[in-house]
């Protein structure tokens, strides 16, 4: 099977990339921060504090399963419920744990087994998938990150701070960087893309070119 990794920090870009490139190239294309969102749901659900490691180890016992751009939680569909401020800080912070990134770990595997894939998160390239043909870290400065969140929020319709989302991400970065387990950081065979001063349509650009040459010589 082949395997492309896009990691990188929140609000860069890999969503976007990531669908692009999976239709591009006819593969599955996978979110995995959607399946530690679905986790964290869950531990929110059942009252459980994000902060308590030991009792969120001791209820990894849900079913979570990516369907396309759907993300099922015990066969109930909960795309619609995780992608609030709350659940990103609670997906954040349970995803600091070892048991939890051990327990989501063959749930990625395995559906890189069965297709062609491009897989958007943190540690693809480093952890997941160390084999992965092609990898990239796509990056932008925080500024253009905070705007363009920014601006999502207010298309969906929310009311949103500059400010708050600024500090939000920059929360989120810090802790998804310093993490003991599988923390953020380029893996040393990616290719590194900024996007602060180019768009979609660049990116995509580079990328194809990229992925194009390396297959070619593969
Ligand atoms: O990508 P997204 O922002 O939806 O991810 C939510 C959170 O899930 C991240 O801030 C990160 O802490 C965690 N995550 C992770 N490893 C991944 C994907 C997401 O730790 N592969």
């Amino acid at each position: 099977m082949k395997t492309i990794t896009i990691d990188g920090p929140a609000a860069a870009g890999k969503t976007t990339l990531s669908r692009i490139i999976s239709e591009d190239l006819g593969f599955v294309y996978v979110d995995t921060g959607a399946i530690y969102r679905a986790l964290a749901f869950y531990m929110k659900k059942n009252n459980i504090d994000f902060k308590d490691e030991i009792k969120v180890c001791k209820n990894l016992n849900s079913k979570i399963r990516p369907s396309g751009e759907k993300i099922f939680l015990n066969n109930e569909d909960v795309s619609n419920f995780i992608r609030t401020e709350e659940i990103s800080m609670g997906a954040s912070i349970i995803s600091s744990y070892q048991k939890v990134r051990d327990y989501l770990l063959d749930i990625q595997r395995n559906i890189g087994k069965e297709f062609d894939c491009v897989f958007e998160g943190r540690d693809m390239g480093t952890k997941v998938f160390p084999m992965a043909q092609i990898k990239f870290y796509l990056d932008a400065d925080i500024e253009t990150r905070a705007r363009r969140r920014f601006n999502q929020l207010k298309d969906k319709g929310e009311n949103p701070l500059y400010e708050k989302v600024y500090a939000d991400l920059e929360k989120r970065d810090s802790q998804d960087m310093k993490r003991k387990h599988s923390p953020l950081k380029p893996a040393s065979d990616a290719f590194l893309i900024d996007s602060t001063l180019i768009g979609v349509n660049e990116v995509r650009e580079k990328m194809i070119g990229i992925i194009n040459s390396k297959w070619a010589k593969i």
